[in-house]
């Protein structure tokens, strides 16, 4: 019999452990919750997980340095999940490296649709060492070429004229090419000042992006409308 992925869990609000446990038992995933980033550690060590829920807030440390030692030892997918004031924690996150993150308070059963989706993407990745931006080469992904220290996106083989809002929309969507991100999403980690913060800011900024990778292949449309949800990248398009 196929034993059922374990899922471990860092977290130290009793309620909220027993909650995700709970939620993610009834879905068919084996659950390990730790209540400091210790103990999750030791229990990394005794069996691979399938995934790493992660508070930010552990009473042992901060949940990104739990990360770092995750890394470590580990390419396993890990997410985030953070307070709503840890704003700038949420960008931190995603720019090491996590592979998502979620928002206390969060629905259990967007926590466990989140879930489900990492682990459809297939087996555990290697470990890769996160660079900085400003000291990296271009990365190449697939069609598209972003080069962090020089702040200069390439589309097809052509640098791209942006302004510096539509820079940090594509930046986002390509450091998770296909992961589809909310209209919220994208405000908060492309925009700096929380000002002036409505949906409709993103979607002209989208409009415009198009137009502009338009001019460079007319056939494709790498950027994905997911409707009523939000906006991802097909970086092979
Ligand atoms: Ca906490």
């Amino acid at each position: 019999m196929q034993t059922s992925p374990l899922i471990l869990l860092a977290e130290d609000e009793p309620a909220i452990a027993e909650a995700v446990g709970f939620a993610l038992q009834s879905e068919g995933y084996r659950c390990r919750a730790c209540a400091t980033g210790g103990a999750l550690l030791e229990a990394l060590a005794q069996e691979p997980p399938a995934l790493i829920l992660l508070d930010v807030g552990l009473p042992d440390g901060s949940g990104f340095d739990v990360f770092r030692r995750v890394r470590e030892l580990s390419g396993v997918p890990v997410v985030f999940l953070t307070a709503r004031k840890e704003e700038i924690d949420r960008v931190v996150g995603l720019e090491m490296g996590a592979d998502d993150y979620v928002v206390k308070p969060f629905s259990l059963r967007e926590l466990v649709a989140r879930v489900r989706t990492i682990l459809r993407r297939g087996p555990v990745r290697m470990a890769a060492p996160a660079l900085s931006p400003s000291v990296a080469a271009p990365v190449v992904s697939g069609k598209f070429a972003h080069d962090g220290g020089r702040r200069v996106m390439s589309y097809h083989g052509q640098s791209l004229d942006l302004t510096l809002h539509e820079y940090r929309l594509l930046e986002v969507l390509l450091q998770h090419p296909g992961r589809v991100y909310t209209r919220g999403q994208l405000l908060e980690l492309a925009w700096e000042a929380p000002d002036h913060r409505l949906d409709r800011t993103i979607d002209s900024h989208i409009k415009s992006l198009r137009a502009k990778l338009r001019a460079v292949n007319g056939s494709a449309d790498p950027i994905r409308t997911h409707r009523g949800m939000g906006y991802s990248l097909d970086t092979s398009a």
